[in-house]
C-alpha cells in the first residue's frame, strides 16, 4: 500500500507540467543520422538575456567592431566566450612559466556578435561541477580511471575559477554565490541512477563526504517541494561578468598584444602558401572586415564549430541545441526560497535566485530547460536564438509554481524570456585537442579545438581552454605536452576518431 507522502508525491509528480524520464529518448535523438549540414554562423539580433542586456553589464561588447582589424597575429582565438577569453587568459600566463615571452606574441579574438553573446552570455548562469553524476555510465564505457578524472575536471575547473576569483577579489563583481545546488529526484529511476552513481564514485576512491541525500521530508521543510533531493556545493555567479573580468586580467598582462574585434564573424580559413617573400604565418581567415594571418587557430566556437570545419557536423560532432530561459519574479522572500541552485528531471530543468537588487523583496529566479516538451526533436539541430520556443515557455511557466506550491505565483509572466544554443556530443564531452579530420588528418596543421559540452561548460570550459592552452605553448615552446592527470583522455581528438 502506498505511504500518505509517496501519494502526495504521486499526485505532484503528475501535476508537473514536465515530460518525466526522457533522456533516454533525447540521447537516442542525439545519436540520429545527420540532420543537417554544417552550423550557420551565430544569426543577427538574439533575445535579449539579463546578463548580456542590463544595462551596463556589456562593457566590451562592440570592442574592436570598428576602426582598424588586425591583420596579423600568432594566435587567432575564434569566439568570445568562457572558452575563447580562458585560453587567451591561460596562455598568457603558460607563456610566462615556459619562459616563452609572451609580451612579443600576438593573440586576437575574434567574435561574430557582441562579446560573450554566444551560450555564456545567455546560459543558466550555475557553476556546478559534478561530484558523482555520471560514474556507471563513464566506468562502463572508459573504465573507472576515465571516470575519475570526468569528476576530477570538473572539481579542478570550479575550484579553480573561484580560487581565481577570491584571489582577484572580484566575488561582487561577477555575483559569486556559494549557494550549494539541490538535485530534486522526482522519478524513481533518477533515484536509483543516482544512487547508483554515488556508489560506483565511493568505490572509484572519489571524495563524496560532502554529498548528502535528502529525503521528501527534509526537502519540504527546508525547500518547500515534496521530493527527495541531493545537496552539494556549488556555486551561482553571472557568467558574462566571470568572461569579462578573465579579458581584462589577461589584457593587463598582454596589454596592446592582446586584441579583440567583435561583430567579425571568421566565413573562411585557407592555407597560406609559403613563398620566401610572404609572411610565415600558417592560416588566413576571412572577415567581412578583411583577412587576419596567423600561425595558430583556436575554435572557440562551441555551438558553431561545424561552420568552419564541416567534418564536425553530425552526431559524430557537434549538433547545435537551443536552450531556454525564463527570469521569473518568485513569490517569497529570498530566505524562503533559499540561494541554493538546483536542478531537476534528470538535469532538463534547472534555476536559481538572483542576489536581491535594489530594493526587491523577492527575488528574481533563472530558470531554463523546457526542451523535453518537444520531443523528439529536443530543439537539436537550431541554431536560432533570435526566437523562442513557445511550447519550451508555457512548460517553464508552470514548473516553479507546480513544483514548489505557495513560493511562486501560478499565471505570473517572466520578466525576461531568451534562448541560447548548446553544443551537444554524442558522448556529452567536448573534443579538446588539435583538429582532426579523418578524411585528411594533416589538413589541419595548427588549428585546435575546445568545444561541445552539450549544455554543462560551466565547470569544464575554463579547464578544457586550459587543456588546449597547454597544447599550443607546448608547440610553441618546441616541447611534449604533458597530459594533466585531471583531463579525461577521452577528451582528447586524437582519441575521438571512431565516433
Ligand atoms: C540556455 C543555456 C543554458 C545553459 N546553462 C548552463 C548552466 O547553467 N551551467 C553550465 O555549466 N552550462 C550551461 N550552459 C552551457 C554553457 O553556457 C556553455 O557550455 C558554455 O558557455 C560554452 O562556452 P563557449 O565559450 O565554448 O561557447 P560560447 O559562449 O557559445 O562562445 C562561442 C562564441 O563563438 C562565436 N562564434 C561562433 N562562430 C563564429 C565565427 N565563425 N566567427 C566568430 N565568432 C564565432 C559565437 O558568437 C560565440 O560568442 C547553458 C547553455 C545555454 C545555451
Amino acid at each position: 500500500m502506498r505511504s500518505f507522502s509517496s501519494f502526495s508525491r504521486f499526485l505532484l509528480t503528475v501535476m508537473l507540467p514536465l515530460v518525466l524520464n526522457a533522456i533516454a529518448e533525447e540521447q537516442a535523438a542525439i545519436e540520429l543520422p545527420v540532420q543537417s549540414g554544417p552550423a550557420a554562423l551565430p544569426v543577427p539580433n538574439p533575445t535579449k538575456s539579463l546578463w548580456v542586456d542590463t544595462p551596463g553589464a556589456n562593457p566590451l561588447g562592440k570592442e574592436g567592431s570598428t576602426g582598424a582589424l588586425t591583420h596579423d597575429a600568432d594566435i587567432c582565438i575564434i569566439g568570445s566566450g568562457i572558452t575563447g577569453v580562458s585560453a587567451a587568459y591561460h596562455i598568457s600566463r603558460l607563456l610566462l612559466e615556459e619562459g616563452v615571452d609572451g609580451k612579443d606574441l600576438k593573440i586576437t579574438i575574434l567574435e561574430a556578435r557582441d562579446f560573450c553573446s554566444g551560450a555564456t552570455g545567455r546560459n543558466g548562469g550555475h557553476l556546478t561541477p559534478a561530484f558523482f553524476q555520471g560514474v556507471v555510465g563513464y566506468s562502463a564505457l572508459y573504465g573507472t580511471e576515465e571516470a575519475v578524472r570526468a569528476i576530477a575536471l570538473e572539481q579542478h575547473t570550479s575550484s579553480s575559477i573561484v580560487r581565481l576569483i577570491k584571489k582577484t577579489g572580484a566575488e561582487a563583481a561577477v555575483d559569486l554565490v556559494e549557494g550549494g545546488h539541490t538535485t530534486l529526484l522526482f522519478t524513481k529511476p533518477e533515484v536509483v541512477v543516482a544512487k547508483a552513481d554515488y556508489a560506483a564514485a565511493k568505490a572509484a576512491g572519489i571524495n563524496v563526504d560532502s554529498v548528502k541525500f535528502l529525503s521528501e521530508d527534509e526537502v519540504k521543510e527546508t525547500y518547500g517541494a515534496e521530493y527527495p533531493a541531493i545537496h552539494a556545493p556549488g556555486h551561482n555567479l553571472w557568467p558574462l561578468k566571470l568572461v569579462t573580468h578573465l579579458y581584462n586580467l589577461t589584457k593587463d598582462t598582454l596589454g596592446s598584444k592582446l586584441t579583440l574585434h567583435t561583430n567579425t564573424p571568421v566565413t573562411a580559413i585557407a592555407p597560406i602558401i609559403a613563398t620566401s617573400d610572404t609572411s610565415s604565418r600558417r592560416w588566413n581567415l576571412t572577415t567581412p572586415r578583411g583577412p587576419v594571418a596567423c600561425s595558430y587557430v583556436l575554435h572557440a566556437t562551441n555551438a558553431y564549430a561545424s561552420h568552419l570545419l564541416p567534418h564536425m557536423h553530425g552526431p559524430s560532432g557537434i549538433i547545435p541545441t537551443r536552450g531556454q530561459i525564463i527570469a521569473l519574479r518568485a513569490a517569497a522572500s529570498l530566505d524562503n526560497i533559499t540561494k541554493s541552485s538546483w536542478d531537476g528531471n534528470d538535469g532538463f530543468e534547472y534555476w536559481f535566485p538572483r542576489p536581491l537588487a535594489g530594493d526587491e523583496t523577492e527575488p528574481l529566479v533563472i530558470l531554463g530547460g523546457g526542451r523535453e516538451s518537444t520531443k523528439p526533436k529536443f530543439e537539436l539541430y537550431t541554431v536560432d536564438d533570435a526566437s523562442v520556443n513557445p511550447v519550451v515557455g508555457d512548460t517553464l511557466r508552470r514548473f516553479l509554481p507546480a513544483a514548489f506550491p505557495g513560493k511562486y505565483e501560478a499565471g505570473r509572466e517572466p520578466e525576461m524570456e531568451w534562448t541560447g544554443i548548446m553544443a551537444y556530443t554524442k558522448t556529452h564531452d567536448p573534443f579538446v585537442g588539435p583538429v582532426i579530420d579523418p578524411a585528411q588528418p594533416d589538413a589541419h596543421k595548427g588549428q585546435y579545438i575546445a568545444a561541445g559540452y552539450t549544455g554543462h561548460g560551466m565547470p569544464r570550459a575554463y579547464g578544457c581552454a586550459e587543456a588546449v592552452a597547454g597544447i599550443i605553448v607546448a608547440d610553441i615552446a618546441g616541447k611534449e605536452y604533458t597530459v594533466p592527470d585531471w583531463l579525461p583522455r577521452h577528451y582528447l581528438t586524437q582519441n575521438r576518431l571512431h565516433e
